[in-house]
């Protein structure tokens, strides 16, 4: 009997494992990534492994499968059962794991799921990914005698979130779990930390029926802002559906974006390791970058995708990088992996001995954005037209025009701010972005973006 197994080909893909439960990703897929993730473990020297779930309906049907895969290349299995992601990212780091695997959607719909992985401290993507996909089809996989152990390691992961707690100040803080994946482990949370704590949507619930556990998207906060506003509290926190992403709202209602925290969060880092590099993506907002060298650290621009940051955090020895998205990585005193409770604990001890969290974004001047717009271009043209525009604005860059980098698509600097055009790497879009200081420049930088899509025979969305 052949082991070989093909997997829908829509379901490797650049940062994870993601399908639609029952259409695109079933337990026999499952039980073949973990025989193939497995195996290139084995292959690597490596002989254990932990694995959690996250609340999703399907989750527990496909860790058991995954288990079975892993244990079938002679793998020992560490099980921790329910958690969010970065709790599962702790285990492997803390015991000492040679690789972690998480069966997660993260935020997506309840009819999704998928996998994270990690392979000894580094992030597990990309070419890694596909790899997977190569053995499995091959049915290349290892074989052994696996075993495997459950083991609760939720109070050790809470105390080690706790430990960094360092405010002065008691704080009245509302909570939005979205009913993902990280209740439980909130619940214990707060009851070591000092203050107030108010907890919506804490039950595990993997149909989502209060609202889409998604933060970078302003109607999912809705209930946070309203709960800040009623308990008059001084911040609210809310997370992604495996907590590996964290969204804020200060103590006026409005929301703090992942850029503005990394900001604000560069104030302690920086005091604790002057001149260090601290890195962010090509859509955070140029007043972070320019926060950053304000105060004496090293800004980096980096690609957006969590695991690319991840990557060259680790390659520069950077203590703090964030994305736009949410995904925050402190490696200063912490793993520097992306854990948006342990992102909580030090944003409230900011918050207990620097006042204000208002005030905190308030330091980084005003400016106007465009949210970030996604519009559908062909697979075949999405890159290349990127390649036009990036040769057109590098041409006008180099009679004198805007500053451009090409880190990621492309970013040109001008004097009314700046504008973004970059081909996802996971979907057939651009995804254009402005910033401006007025809404003159902005209609400038808008105009930009529109005239460069033009010249490549590509309508600009609507609404743009
Ligand atoms: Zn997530």
């Amino acid at each position: 009997m052949t082991l070989a197994h093909n997997f829908h080909p829509t379901v490797l893909r650049e940062y994870d494992i993601r399908g639609i439960i029952g259409k695109t990703l079933t337990t026999d897929d499952a039980r073949a990534i973990g025989r193939g993730f497995g195996t290139m473990v084995v292959r690597g020297g490596g002989k254990k492994v932990a694995i959690g779930y996250d609340g999703r309906l399907s989750s527990p049907d496909l860790e058991a499968a995954a288990v079975e895969g892993l244990k079938s290349v002679g793998l020992h299995v560490v099980r921790i059962g329910l958690g969010p992601t970065p709790m599962l990212y702790f285990t492997a780091r803390h015991l000492k794991l040679d690789a972690g695997m998480m069966i997660t959607g993260s935020h997506n719909p309840p009819d999704y799921n998928g996998f994270k992985m990690m392979i000894g401290k580094a992030p597990f993507f990309g070419s890694q990914i596909l790899e997977i996909g190569k053995i499995a089809a091959a049915g290349d996989f290892a074989t052994g005698e696996g075993s495997e152990e459950t083991i609760d390691i939720q109070d050790t992961y809470v105390d080690r979130l706790a430990a960094d707690y360092d405010g002065t100040r008691d704080l009245n803080v509302v909570w939005d779990n979205g009913n993902g994946a990280a209740g439980e482990i909130l619940r214990r949370l707060v009851k070591k930390l000092p203050g107030k704590h108010t907890l919506l949507f804490d039950d595990i619930d993997g149909t989502f029926p209060n609202h889409h556990p998604d933060p970078t998207i302003p109607e999912n906060l809705e209930d946070i802002i309203h709960k800040v506003a009623e308990e008059k509290a001084d911040l609210g926190i809310a997370f992604d559906g495996d907590a590996d992403r964290i969204g804020a709202v200060d103590e006026k209602g409005r929301i703090v974006w992942g850029d503005q925290l990394v900001a604000i969060y560069s104030k302690d880092v920086l005091a604790a390791h002057p001149g260090a590099t601290i890195i962010a993506d090509v859509k955070a907002s140029q007043t972070l970058f320019d926060q950053i060298a304000k105060l004496g650290g090293k800004p980096l621009m980096w690609k957006t995708g969590h695991s690319l940051l991840k990557a060259k955090m680790a390659e520069t020895n950077s203590p703090l990088a964030g994305e736009m998205s949410g995904h925050i990585f402190f490696a200063d005193k912490y793993y520097g992996f992306d854990d948006a409770l342990y992102c909580a604990v030090r944003l409230l001890g900011l918050v207990s001995r620097h006042g204000e969290l208002s005030a905190l974004r308030d330091e980084l001047p005003d400016v106007l954005n465009t949210p970030e717009v996604r519009f559908q271009v062909s697979e075949e043209r999405k890159f290349a037209a990127v390649e036009e525009i990036k040769a057109r604005v590098k041409a006008e860059e180099a009679a004198g025009g805007a500053e451009v980098n090409d880190i990621d698509g492309v970013r040109v600097k001008t004097a009314d701010g700046w504008w973004l055009l970059r081909a996802s790497n996971t979907q057939d879009v651009l995804v254009a972005r402005a910033e401006a200081f007025s809404p003159e420049g902005l209609e400038r930088l808008k105009d930009a973006i529109k005239d460069n899509l033009a010249k490549s025979g590509i309508a600009a969305p609507a609404d743009f």
